[in-house]
């Protein structure tokens, strides 16, 4: 038995032409596996396919190409096994206006085939904290209700994955703490969490293990403490007690004098010391007022993997 909660292999996915567009390739042979009860983050930017594979993942949209395995279960071949191991929180808000929270959880356990004793309606409602508005029209739901509702639907038929896509685009920060909270929670329970974001260092807090997409493709994959270790870029702010003169620096630093007289050093951790650098700067007679360093953050991993043209 697989010990991932999702494979992809060789996933792609080409959107018919339409209008004045040709065909749009959105994936382009992706091969992926996420572990069992992590909580895993896709990042990329706009346009990157991010939607596209987690819609395939829900069944919403037929891939081109590939493998789709969830849970051990391969979508073309055990499709009903796959459905009932994954529940997708989408990106768009789609709710009917007519129906209450009470009524849209009973009714996608319908469709889930959740027999009624199964049920966790109730649970599910307090978990959103939607108990105080379960008799309420949706239409009548403010924008985080609705949101949070979504996340009760995902969650009807107990399912092993759960995959929010940008579940925090646009929310305020009480709802996304609430989010967090529970996806916390659930993934303490056991759930494997997969999410994208585009805010990173939600992701950077969040995430065990991130892929990067772009373009279509995957173009890194590791622990979120990984990543951040790939680049080793360091910068060591000093300021100096007076306008300091010309410091001589080891080999592989450079240094630069900002407009408000602090000396900025860039270099590589693997390469040089901080204490290096120190030294350099007390041997050239500079008194040290302050000193700061700057770690490269997700940010820049992502600016450094993502800035290339499109293929
Ligand atoms: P992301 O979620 O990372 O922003 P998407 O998966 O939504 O990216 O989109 C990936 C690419 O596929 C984009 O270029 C987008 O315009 C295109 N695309 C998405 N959905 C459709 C569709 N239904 N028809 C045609 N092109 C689409
Ligand atoms: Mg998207």
């Amino acid at each position: 038995m697989s010990d991932h909660a999702i494979e992809l292999q060789g996933l792609r996915k080409t959107y018919a032409a339409s209008g004045n567009d040709g065909p749009k390739e959105a994936l382009k042979g992706v091969d992926l596996a996420i572990p069992r009860g992590s909580i895993f983050g896709l990042l990329g930017p706009n346009g990157a396919g991010k939607s596209t594979l987690i819609n395939i993942l829900a069944g919403l949209v037929t891939k081109t190409a590939g493998r789709v395995t969830i849970w051990g279960f391969d979508q073309d071949v055990n499709p009903r096994q796959s459905r009932a191991a994954i529940g997708v929180m989408p990106q768009e808000l789609n709710l009917d206006p007519f129906f209450t929270p009470r009524g849209a959880l009973e009714v996608q356990a319908g469709l889930y085939g959740v027999p009624k004793a199964q049920r966790r309606t109730e649970e599910i409602l307090r978990l959103i904290g939607l108990e105080d508005k379960a008799e309420a029209y949706a239409r009548s739901l403010s924008g985080g209700m609705r949101r949070r509702l979504l996340l009760g639907k995902a969650l009807v038929h107990h399912p092993q994955i759960l995959v929010l896509d940008e579940p925090t685009a646009g929310v305020d920060i009480e709802l996304r703490q609430m989010l967090w909270a529970n996806v916390r929670q659930l993934n303490a329970e056991g759930m494997t969490i997969i999410l994208t974001t585009h805010y990173l260092e939600e992701a950077q807090e969040m995430c065990d293990e991130i892929a990067i997409i772009n373009h279509g493709a995957v173009v890194v994959r590791d622990r979120t403490e990984n990543l951040l270790a790939r680049l080793d870029a360091k910068t060591l702010v000093i300021v100096p007690d007076e306008p300091a003169g010309p410091v001589t620096v080891p080999e592989g630093v450079e240094c630069a004098t900002r407009p408000d007289g602090a000396l900025v050093f860039s270099y590589h951790r693997s390469q040089v010391t901080a204490d290096a650098i120190l030294e350099a700067v007390r041997a050239a007679g500079i008194t040290i007022r302050d000193v700061a360093t700057e770690e490269a953050d997700l940010e820049d991993v992502f600016v450094a993997l993502t800035s290339t043209k499109a293929a």
